[in-house]
């Protein structure tokens, strides 16, 4: 799996920017409390860890839900935009990578 840490997450609600993603966000998965690291200084009411649910992870600025659409809104800078694309199509990303294939002769059957 590949690593999108170090990513900016944004609350929805105030746009401040106060948590960065772990090596374990997966933009796939449901957020969970460990794939996030505050960014502030002082101790917010929750848990960076596993155990903490989406609902559970709210902004310590505005106590809005950082996940409050079911995922969490990250910022993607343009150098890591493939790197998120392929996290989150890896499908997609496989059929880009397989040779093109050459045109078939005409009047071959
Ligand atoms: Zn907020």
């Amino acid at each position: 799996m590949s690593d999108l840490s170090g990513l900016q997450v944004q609350c929805p609600q105030c746009k401040r920017v106060l948590f960065l993603t772990t090596g374990k966000y997966d933009p796939t998965k449901a957020p969970n409390g460990g794939m996030v690291k505050s960014k502030v200084p002082w101790h917010i009411d929750w848990l960076t860890t596993k155990g903490t649910k989406a609902a559970e992870m709210t902004c310590p600025e505005c106590l809005g839900q950082l996940a409050h659409s079911g995922s969490l809104i990250v910022k993607v800078p343009t150098a890591r935009i493939a790197e998120v694309y392929r996290a989150l199509f890896p499908e997609d990303y496989m059929t880009e990578e397989a040779p093109i294939e050459t045109p078939k002769k005409k009047g071959k059957r």
